[in-house]
């Protein structure tokens, strides 16, 4: 019997895209479940999208669906015909499948936030205060993964504090929005500490942040997995706090795409972390 996967072809579609590490990953699930399907790298430029959509919506594209990645993540949402819940909310899609000719999608970047907290330090969600430092496009997914787990009080913080209050006004009433220089006093009593600005990826513009006023016990995370050790990780750790890098996310959120596209659910292993930090020192 043919197996059916074998023709099966899915994508990651942004523009740039040379830097994406995605067919790296997909590609080594393919390998190790030997299924003959593929996953390429399509760069779309913004006035293109709408077209790559359509093609993939008639299937004359050829593909069962894939990752949207910057700058196109909010026009995948608007313009695919069943976005879920989850991605409505966060007004951004980043997985797209073809089911019954209709394009779907959802967003997976909280998914994989949450699924490399939970493998690299279980209970890590048993706090009530989480402070999310950042309000960029990474932010959004996080804080609703973070309010949705359960921790009652969000506090975003942000060079922009409007940007924080954006995110606050969008999800909800336990979400509070702070500027930068509220940090320390924001930090005191919280449980969890989330950078996800930009700030210590590629060992630039880095910020001197004391993490002493966490209750002891809190966990702090940088979802920067470029160093994987960040400045802040770093200093967490001197100060005595359990951390996690961020490139489990990376390869967490790519789970749920390989599983909707070539039918095996694949797992996040040694291997796989192993065989990026490799391509991440190729091209340091
Ligand atoms: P973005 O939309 O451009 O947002 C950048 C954020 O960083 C904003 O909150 C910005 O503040 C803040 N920022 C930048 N420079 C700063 C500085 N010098 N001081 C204080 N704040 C500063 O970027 P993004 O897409 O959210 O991505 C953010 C980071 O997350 C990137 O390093 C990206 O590689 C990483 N990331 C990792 C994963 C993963 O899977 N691990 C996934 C997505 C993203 P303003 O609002 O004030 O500009």
């Amino acid at each position: 019997m043919v197996d059916s996967r074998e023709t099966r072809r899915a994508f990651v579609c942004g523009h740039p895209i040379r830097h994406s590490r995605s067919p790296l990953i997909h590609g080594h699930w393919l390998e190790q479940f030997g299924i003959a399907g593929r996953y390429t790298a399509e760069d779309v430029a913004p006035e293109n999208f709408a077209g790559f959509i359509e093609g993939l919506r008639s299937g004359e594209a050829g593909f069962v669906g894939g990752n949207v990645t910057i700058p196109h993540k909010e026009a995948a949402c608007r313009l695919v015909d069943t976005p879920d819940e989850l991605a409505k909310e966060l007004g951004a899609a980043n997985t797209l499948w073809v089911e019954d000719g209709k394009v779907r999608a959802t967003n997976t970047d909280g998914y994989g936030f949450t699924a490399n907290l939970d493998a690299c330090h279980p209970g890590w969600d048993k706090g009530l205060r989480a402070v999310i430092f950042g309000a960029g496009g990474a932010a959004r997914a996080i804080v609703q993964a973070v309010r949705d787990r359960g921790f009652s009080e969000v506090h975003i913080v942000n060079r922009t504090v409007a940007r924080a209050q954006e995110l606050a006004d969008r999800f909800g009433p336990k979400i509070f929005a702070h500027p930068q220089g509220a940090l320390g006093e924001v930090m005191r009593g919280a449980d969890l500490f989330v950078n996800t600005t930009s700030v210590g990826m590629d060992g630039e513009n880095a910020i001197d942040i004391d993490f002493t006023p966490l209750v002891s016990g809190a966990v702090v995370t940088d979802i920067v997995y470029v160093p994987l050790m960040t400045p802040m990780l770093i200093k967490a750790q001197a100060q005595g706090f359990a951390i996690v890098d961020g490139l489990g996310m990376l390869l967490h959120q790519a789970v749920p795409g390989f599983e909707k596209w070539f039918g095996r659910r694949p797992a996040v292993d040694e291997a796989l972390r192993a065989l990026i930090v490799a391509d991440m020192e190729r091209h340091a």
